[in-house]
């Protein structure tokens, strides 16, 4: 194969289709939409992430009329579709790009790494995409961190060069000058302050910045990177004014960086005299994953800290004014996660039924299957129970029920939203004065149960 011609395009209102309706579709479109792409995708099937995304969507199998009015199509479909869309595109002279499937594809999207103004892309030819990722965090790494000068500085001596028109063989060394000059000061500094890189493990609490500690905001204030994960509001990190953000987290149901890559990059910053915040929703050591972040900190000498932060498991309950443990009605609460059956199993069911309140983190996509688990261990299938979803953040619901509500699927679904379940007696309560909280439905009333 020849070389790839790297060429940035502008798709702005450009009519682009996208073949397919799966997780690596959905994550397409979020690039297209990125570029201002007049997008339809079709496919017989799509996420819950496209259907929600506003986009035009043809429920049906690909046609090649539907590339007509294209200047673009993505195939992200099965290999049979997507060998029928790369002929059809030929047909008509249009690039293709095919997801994972170098073979029927006459077009790359790369791997960006976007940074004041400065765009790097990078390419594999679309046969190795793992590595593609791998090399956009290594050049994050890389790239100075305050390109913005350089870029300013830069696009200066441009123009100084062209009023005195200096010969392009000498501008070079000329841009050369200018930026180490940008750097002489900086350097003194840091020669007299050598070495401070420093992890702060931060929790970011349930979402709304006034839930942050005073410590956390010193934190991402002083930071010079912050490593933060989905579920981090961004007015949390807005905070961090003169940091680079490094999202670490899941999308779309994919890790941006497996945990090693995370510790990776965390050591790699502070041995190079960075204050880093590694940034977590809720408190970092409660199911985040910090426990083994403090250790592979420690293994590799690295000076850390831990930030502790409101955790959902608390917060979301109190939002919904359901005090976890209260006088008569509960004298504990358990926190366990809902995302592993076995887990949760093993836990529930050495508990004397209704004896605690249960709070149940990472559960909200198997509540069925979680309730039905309880009632089948003798819970009372009145006992009250809640959802609370988005918790402090813009779209936050609550809802309130039984047991017996969740079991029998009538909790409105809120999609890909973190969310909380609360069970036990306390769950009836709703102490918020302020009707902050929109109760969405209380199917408890309705059916008399409780
Ligand atoms: N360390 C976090 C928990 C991480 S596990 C903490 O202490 O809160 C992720 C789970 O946390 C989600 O599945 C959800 O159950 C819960 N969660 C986090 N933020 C939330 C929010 N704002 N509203 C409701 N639930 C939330």
């Amino acid at each position: 194969m020849n070389e790839l011609l790297p060429l940035f395009v502008n798709l702005e209102s450009r009519r682009v289709v996208l073949v397919g309706g799966g997780p690596v579709a959905a994550s397409k479109l979020t690039q297209l939409l990125a570029a201002g792409a007049d997008v339809r995708v079709v496919s017989p099937e799509v996420t819950a992430d496209i259907a929600a995304s506003g986009v035009a969507i043809d429920l049906r199998g690909f046609v090649p009329a539907d590339l007509d009015d294209a200047w673009f199509v993505v195939a992200a479909a099965t290999p049979e579709v997507n060998r029928e869309v790369a002929r059809a595109a030929a047909e008509r002279r249009m690039f293709v790009n095919a997801v994972d499937d170098p073979a029927n594809a006459s077009a790359f999207l790369s791997g960006v790494v976007r940074r004041d103004g400065v765009t790097l892309a990078i390419s594999t030819s679309g046969a190795a995409p793992g590595l593609t990722g791998l090399l956009r965090e290594a050049l994050d790494a890389v790239l100075p961190r305050d390109l913005s000068r350089w870029m300013h500085e830069a696009a200066r001596q441009r123009k100084i060069w062209r009023r005195d028109r200096v010969p392009m063989s000498e501008r070079r060394p000329l841009l050369l000058e200018a930026l180490n000059r940008l750097y002489r000061r900086k350097n003194l500094e840091n020669l007299e302050n050598p070495g401070c890189g420093f992890v702060s493990l931060v929790g970011a609490g349930p979402g709304d910045p006034d839930l942050l500690t005073q410590a956390a905001i010193a934190r991402l204030r002083a930071a010079d990177l912050v490593l933060y994960d989905a579920l981090v509001d961004t007015r949390v990190l807005d905070l961090a004014a003169d940091a680079q953000p490094f999202f670490v987290g899941k999308r779309a149901g994919r890790h941006a960086l497996a945990q090693h890559e995370i510790h990776a990059v965390m050591i790699r910053a502070a041995k190079r005299g960075r204050r880093v915040v590694r940034l977590k929703g809720g408190d970092p050591f409660v199911f985040g994953r910090g426990g083994e972040e403090a250790l592979a900190l420690r293994a590799a000498g690295v000076s850390y800290e831990i930030v502790p932060g409101i955790s959902s498991a608390v917060a979301a309950a109190g939002l919904a004014g359901i005090p976890v443990t209260h006088r008569g009605l509960s004298s504990a609460f358990l926190v366990v996660s809902g995302h592993d059956d076995e887990a949760f199993s093993a836990v529930v069911e050495g508990l004397s039924p209704g004896s605690v309140t249960l709070v149940i983190l990472m559960g909200a996509s198997r509540r069925v299957a979680l309730a039905r688990k309880l009632l089948d261990i003798g819970w009372a299938a009145g006992t009250p129970a809640a959802v609370v979803a988005n918790a402090s953040m813009a779209g936050e619901q609550v809802w309130r029920g039984t047991i017996a509500d969740i079991a029998g699927d009538h909790v409105p679904d809120t999609a890909d939203a973190p969310a909380v379940i609360i069970v036990g007696d306390v769950a009836a309560l709703a102490l918020n004065h302020e009707a902050k909280t929109e109760v969405v439905e209380d199917s408890r009333k309705a059916s008399g149960g409780g």
